[in-house]
């Protein structure tokens, strides 16, 4: 039985649903879902198309970066520069890992580059609550400053940053969304997105009004048990 199976699905699924929601171009943005029960993260291969994935092209590491093989489960005494495997994992694995260990609340991270949001990136301008959903990232969307992809320093920016919020935007790139399972990650990329574009819509034909602090405190407690089950 391949090792974090059901995680990898779950990778491929959300990578698919991804492209499908126009949240990414190309080979742009990557997926990782940690098992903590198991030590072992799964990510996304730099580089490859996303409708290609297979579940063995789904990478395993551990917490410190050490590729895990995927065809026998040795761990591998190398780090990621030494490591001779036809698939990379993604070149931003660093700000996946740092985030798992700033985060010990989230399991599953998403990065996308979506127009709308990749857009207030590029202003380097937070997204402010000028719709209720803002609520899935937090009070806002803040903005990690800018540093070259795949590099420590912009891992470094992305743990300052992502604090206690649920998705923070990466100056002059895009998006990352965390979240406690990948479906919550993704719905997170997905409703920022959304706000992001009613955002630059409003801003096209007036002046958006933001919703006030305390009414943020309100949404939010709400959010703590929107979607579960009444109480029988
Ligand atoms: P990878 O293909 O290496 O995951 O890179 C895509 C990306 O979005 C870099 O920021
Ligand atoms: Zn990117």
């Amino acid at each position: 039985m391949m090792k974090l199976l059901h995680e990898r699905e779950e990778i491929i699924k959300y990578s698919l649903k991804m492209v499908k929601s126009a949240l990414t171009t190309g080979s742009g943005g990557n997926l990782s879902i940690f098992n903590r029960s198991e030590g072992l993260i799964a990510i996304t291969p730099s580089g490859i198309e996303y409708h290609e994935l297979t579940p063995n092209d789904i990478l395993l590491l551990d917490i410190d970066g050490n590729i895990i093989s995927s065809s026998n489960s040795t761990l591998l005494n190398s780090n990621l520069q030494d490591a001779n495997f036809n698939l990379k994992p993604s070149s931003e694995v660093g700000f996946h890992l740092a985030l798992y260990r700033k985060r010990s609340d989230i399991n599953a991270v998403v990065h996308t580059h979506s127009p709308y949001a990749t857009t207030f990136a590029c202003l380097n301008r937070e997204i402010m609550p000028v719709h209720y959903l803002v609520a899935f990232a937090g009070k806002k969307v803040p903005v990690a400053p800018y540093a070259t992809f795949g590099t420590r320093e912009l891992a470094d920016n992305i743990a300052s940053t992502i604090d206690d919020y649920n998705a923070i935007l990466l100056a002059n790139h895009g998006l990352v969304a965390v979240g406690k399972t990948m479906q919550n990650a993704f719905n997170t990329a997905e409703e920022i997105e959304f706000v992001a574009r009613i955002c630059y819509q409003t801003e096209c034909i007036g002046k958006p009004i933001i919703l006030s602090d305390d009414e943020m405190d309100k949404v939010i407690e709400k959010f703590k048990d929107y979607g579960s089950k009444e109480k029988s």
